[in-house]
């Protein structure tokens, strides 16, 4: 096992740390390598009941009592000890989650952003006063949920945490968290920078564990008043369907079948980086990973041999070497994805590039070669289904109109880039597109921490990020004062 900074095994409630109430663990394993990295508690139902008590206790006690500005300092400081730690974050996460070393930085950037960002809002949400009747003062307020629940996958753990417990702290929520059984460990790490800054006990509670068991036993605790969850839409259905039962609301972020279309006009030079890297970073293992690419004719060739040309130059790696492409998560993802390379190889879809795999990389390492695949057509299931892998596939068409058949086409709708130096182009694109961000000339942003993000469709409902999370993690209630 790896020399940890902290024991990996126990659940974090009520402030404390402590084991898990079956004092079973789960192993975690190194992608890179296959080796067992250490071990993480199995947390059950009894653990989640004990968070979501603790949650509650916090809420009627010591954190339900603070100001919003109070709220705020906290997660300022939070971020603060996050930029303190970045360089173990990326390690834990490298090791975790096989993300090479400076794509893990970067999510630890993140994640002290979007503490900064909420810790900076917590004060700034206000409510309304409405012109009603005479004789009256209508006002909203924004109040907490209560106790939220926080489902989380493997592959931006330190994002999606930053992104969704930041917000619902900010709204003055409480948290139960149930991390990834594949990777926990930056999670366990934010559960240590938040006691380290101060932050009330119970107002944050971690239970990592198994899907089926502290995962299900979360999404049906009647005392949780909202759920975010991002992940499968298979399990996302579920989740929807404990929250059903509970009546509460729910955010799902499910995924995508993502497209950058480009348009003959556009300028490749530009486009270039961002159609390759949006597909390969993090393995391809992004919610809102481009891959799908969508070529107007006339450039098709162009672009798959200038795309192909950076397939060739990808290095492949073990995460602690910094390559641009580590292992997948788990042999389990990279047998999906050499599934769907099969499908490919079975139905005839030409491979354009394919990266090469050093011949010493660790063997029990979960290395997929980054590959693209071009022509597809739109409806061949590789062009349809998400690989959650470094595959991409390239779609001719002729048009604006083909372009939108092709990249509403989908059962999901998540992210879209479009590449034309066409103002009208853009913008009619921009409208007609079924998803939930639009990217003209770039895609992603940067990360984009301020701009609301979510999907229709398969790919879930609600908004993260920006000012709508806070929305989100609140519930308006509306007064109305008789006075004359
Ligand atoms: P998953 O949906 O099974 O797991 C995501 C989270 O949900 C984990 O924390 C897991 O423990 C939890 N979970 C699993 N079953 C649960 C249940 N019955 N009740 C409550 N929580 C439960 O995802 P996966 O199996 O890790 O990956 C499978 C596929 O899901 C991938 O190939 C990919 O297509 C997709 N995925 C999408 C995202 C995303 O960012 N949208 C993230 C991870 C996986």
């Amino acid at each position: 096992m790896t020399s940890m900074p902290f024991d990996t095994r126990l659940v974090l409630i009520n402030g404390q740390w402590r084991s898990g109430a079956s004092g079973q663990t789960l192993p975690l394993l190194n992608p890179s390598d296959g080796s067992l990295l250490t071990e993480i508690a199995r947390g059950n139902a009894a653990d989640i009941a004990a968070a979501v008590d603790s949650a509650q206790a916090a809420l009627d006690g010591p954190w339900g009592a603070l100001t919003a500005a109070e709220r705020g300092r906290i997660l300022l400081k939070m971020s603060a000890l996050t930029l303190v730690q970045a360089d173990e974050l990326a390690r834990l996460e490298a090791l975790d989650v096989g993300k090479p070393i400076k794509q893990g930085r970067a999510d630890a950037v993140a994640m002290a952003r979007y503490l900064e960002f909420y810790g900076g809002a917590a004060d700034k949400v206000h409510g309304e006063t409405i012109p009603f009747a005479n004789g009256y003062t209508a006002l909203t307020i924004r109040e907490p949920h209560g106790v939220t629940g926080h489902i989380v996958p493997w592959n931006y753990p330190m994002q999606i945490i930053g992104r969704s417990v930041g917000a619902a702290l900010a709204m003055g929520n409480a948290c139960v968290l149930k991390p990834a059984e594949e990777a926990c460990l930056t999670a366990l790490a934010f559960g240590r920078i938040a006691l380290e800054a101060g932050l009330p006990a119970g107002a944050l509670n971690i239970v990592p564990g198994l899907g089926e068991e502290a995962g299900a036993a979360l999404s049906s605790h009647p005392g949780v008043a909202h759920l975010s969850f991002t992940g499968s839409v298979a399990v996302g259905q579920m989740i929807q369907a404990a929250a059903a039962m509970n009546t509460i609301p729910v955010t799902l972020e499910l995924g995508g079948k993502s497209p950058q279309i480009v348009f003959a006009d556009a300028d490749l030079d530009a486009a270039l980086p961002f159609l390759v890297n949006a597909g390969i970073q993090n393995c391809g293992q992004t919610c809102s990973a481009a891959s799908r690419i969508l070529v107007e004719r006339p450039v098709f060739d162009e672009v798959r041999a200038r795309m192909a040309e950076r397939y060739a130059a990808l290095k492949v790696g073990p995460a602690m070497d910094d390559p641009d492409v580590g292992p997948v998560i788990s042999a389990r993802q990279r047998e999906i994805v050499q599934g769907f390379l099969g499908v490919a190889r079975d139905t005839g879809l030409a491979i354009a590039a394919q990266a090469t795999l050093p011949a010493d990389l660790p063997k029990g390492g979960c290395y997929v070669a980054p590959t693209l695949l071009a022509p597809a057509a739109p409806d061949h299931r590789l062009a349809q289904e998400e690989i959650f892998g470094p595959v991409q596939v390239m779609i001719p068409f002729d048009g604006e109109a083909e372009a939108l058949k092709i990249a509403n086409g989908t059962a999901y709708g998540l992210v879209a880039g479009v590449w034309t130096r066409d103002g009208g182009r853009q913008l009619r694109m921009a409208r007609k597109l079924h998803c939930g961000q639009v990217f003209i000339n770039n895609y992603g942003a940067g990360g984009g921490i301020e701009l609301p993000f979510g999907g229709v469709k398969h790919s879930g409902h609600g908004r993260e990020k920006g000012f709508e999370a806070l929305y989100g993690f609140s519930s308006l209630k509306t007064i109305a004062i008789k006075h004359d």
